[in-house]
């Protein structure tokens, strides 16, 4: 019989063998609020190009100042979840104005993006549904259509004849409801979902979509609202998950805005909502400033579009090797594993901060820095990246 020591010993080997195959994380300590610089541990400053903060507003003063007042005026934290004592005015607001802002009836908020997924597929379909998936799908929409029981269709990244094809044979299963959900944005390439086209596949088919807009809610689209406004079918989209934790200020929570009897019913049976807290007031209310900053105007967006175009032109000047795209994620492509952690280790000598990734997060021989820009960058900052990449580019044979 095995000894609960050998359980111990059991998960130090696996940890050892995730150090062995070179794929073990380790957390870079910042001691400073996020921004376009930020302070490491050893004291060094260094220009940020790897934090999911596209619109600057982590450290936005009006956002830090809603969060404060917010504080103030409702507290720290509620000791509850929504349907107990856990929901306020400034939650019901929020609800409201996400989704004016999404172009849906009604939302509900998660205390992240992870639970929105997690708590989505398994509420809304059954047995006799199909969730057809792309493949690249963020891990919690995978999970959480693990939870559902519905019967599940892959479809190949980005490929809408694979998709087509899904279709079919989720019809030829007799499915009752079909599901089609994807990211938005990829986030390891920036790609963004051709979403008039697959909402045309899934009107031919009686399909619902779903998207997941974590990478786009805030500044994808001519007024930020989403991949939906980029690829002009807001409006036509019957589920959209998506995070607070990323562009809309980067504290946390999450959100799944939709018809409003789908969010009626998620309110009653999605156990990521009924068996958690309530989102922190101090986000709410921060992310309610927020929302009035994106209303208000699009410079926030248009700084962020404008930073990303120099920095992307900057990096293909250098010799550098991008994936092609238009979202501020830049994906630069090193193909070898050790070379892109040399890179980016020499980034960071270089006063850049900017993370390698690898197989398996990415296909083998598909390493690469994936850059992302922020509306916070000064053009100051981005020079000074800029000249980084090019020494340390050249350093190490990468370009020419
Ligand atoms: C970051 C991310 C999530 C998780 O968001 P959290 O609110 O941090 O849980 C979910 N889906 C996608 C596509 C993401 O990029």
């Amino acid at each position: 019989m095995a000894t609960i020591e050998d359980f111990y010993g059991s998960v130090r080997n696996e940890l050892q063998s995730i150090k062995d195959a070179g794929l073990f994380k380790t957390e870079r300590v910042i001691t400073s609020p996020q921004s376009g610089r930020i302070s490491t541990e050893d004291g060094k400053q260094v220009v940020n190009l790897c934090a999911n903060n596209y619109l600057g507003l982590s450290s936005h003063p009006e956002v830090l100042a809603a969060a404060h007042e917010a504080l103030s005026a409702r507290g720290f934290g509620l000791s509850s979840v929504r349907f107990i004592c856990g929901t306020q005015d400034l939650h019901k607001q929020l609800e409201r104005r996400l989704s004016q802002f999404l172009g849906t009836e009604d939302t509900i908020l998660y205390g992240s993006a992870f639970d929105a997924n997690g708590g989505l597929f398994e509420t809304l379909l059954g047995a006799d549904d199909a969730i057809i998936s792309d493949a690249l799908n963020h891990a919690s929409i995978i999970d959480g259509i693990r939870l559902s029981k519905a019967k599940r269709f892959r479809y190949q990244h980005d490929d809408l004849d694979d998709l087509r094809r899904q279709l079919e044979a989720a019809d030829a299963a007799g499915a009752r409801f079909k599901l089609v959900f994807t990211d938005g944005v990829f986030s390891m390439d920036g790609t963004i979902a051709r979403l008039d086209q697959i909402r045309a596949i899934c009107d031919e088919f009686g399909a619902l979509l779903g998207i997941d807009e974590c990478h786009a809610s805030g500044f994808l689209g001519a007024r930020g609202r989403g991949t939906h406004e980029y690829r002009g079918v807001f409006g036509k989209i019957d589920i959209i998950t998506g995070t607070l934790g990323k562009a809309l200020g980067g504290a946390s929570g999450g959100f799944t805005s939709a018809r409003a009897e789908v969010v009626a019913l998620l309110r009653q049976r999605s156990c990521p909502y009924l068996f958690s807290n309530t989102v922190a007031p101090a986000i709410v209310g921060a992310t309610l400033k927020v929302l009035d900053l994106l209303e208000a105007d699009t410079s926030l967006r248009d700084q962020l579009e404008a930073n990303a175009q120099y920095f992307r032109a900057g990096l293909e000047a250098a010799g550098f090797d991008l994936k092609p795209g238009n979202h501020p994620i830049i994906p630069v492509m090193v193909y070898d594993s050790v070379r892109a952690q040399q890179l980016s280790q020499r980034l960071l000598e270089l006063g850049v901060y900017v993370v390698g990734f690898f197989y398996p997060v990415v296909p083998q021989g598909q390493a690469r820095i994936r850059v992302q820009v922020g509306a916070q960058h000064t053009r100051e900052q981005l020079d000074a990246a800029l000249a980084a990449f090019a020494q340390a580019g050249k350093e190490l044979g990468i370009t020419q």
